[in-house]
């Protein structure tokens, strides 16, 4: 069994439901181990839309890497997502963080997810759930401070 951490995102429709929803998919297919709260982020980029919600949950799986995509992508799908513009509005969007101490190469799939220690609304909720004493050799704590974006990250007012 591996371990991974998948971030959720979500700023259409109900987002909380939303979560909820993927959780119950999930659960079917994997061991859900740790999920942290429910954040509430403003949105990146230019386009003018609903604030976020996001989060950070810890699985055991017997997937591959390359199995875990392709069941969060049939999970995104099932659950109507469609793709529009980069950063646009979403009903989930659901990414590897990491596998193991994997790492995957692919056009497809870059693990550890290339925007990892870049976002705070990753790095939050997932310093609720990670095990380590380090994520990619320094404290999450240090790579959240790092980022620039962190007072746009808060404790959504709703959980699940
Ligand atoms: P984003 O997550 O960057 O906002 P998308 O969800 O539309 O945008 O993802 C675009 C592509 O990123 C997907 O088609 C997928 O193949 C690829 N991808 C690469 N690495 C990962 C990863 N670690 N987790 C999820 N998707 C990934
Ligand atoms: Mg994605």
């Amino acid at each position: 069994m591996a371990i991974a951490y998948i971030a959720f995102g979500s700023n259409l429709g109900e987002p909380i439901e939303n979560f909820r929803e993927v959780l119950r998919r999930l659960s079917r297919v994997v061991t859900i181990r740790k999920r942290s709260e429910v954040y509430e982020t403003k949105p990146y980029g230019e386009l003018s839309q609903a604030n976020f919600l996001n989060a950070v949950v810890s699985i055991s799986t017997c997937f591959t890497p390359q199995e875990l995509l392709s069941c969060l992508q049939r999970i995104e799908k099932k659950m109507g997502r469609v793709r529009k513009e980069r950063w646009g509005p979403r009903t989930i969007d659901l990414d590897i963080l990491l596998y193991e101490d994997k790492e995957v190469k692919e056009d497809y799939l870059q693990i550890p997810h290339v925007e990892l220690t870049k976002r705070a609304f990753v790095l939050v909720p997932l310093n609720e759930v990670y095990m380590e004493p380090l994520l990619l050799g320094k404290e999450i704590s240090e790579w959240i401070r790092e980022t620039n974006d962190f007072e746009n990250v808060w404790l959504a007012e709703e959980s699940w």
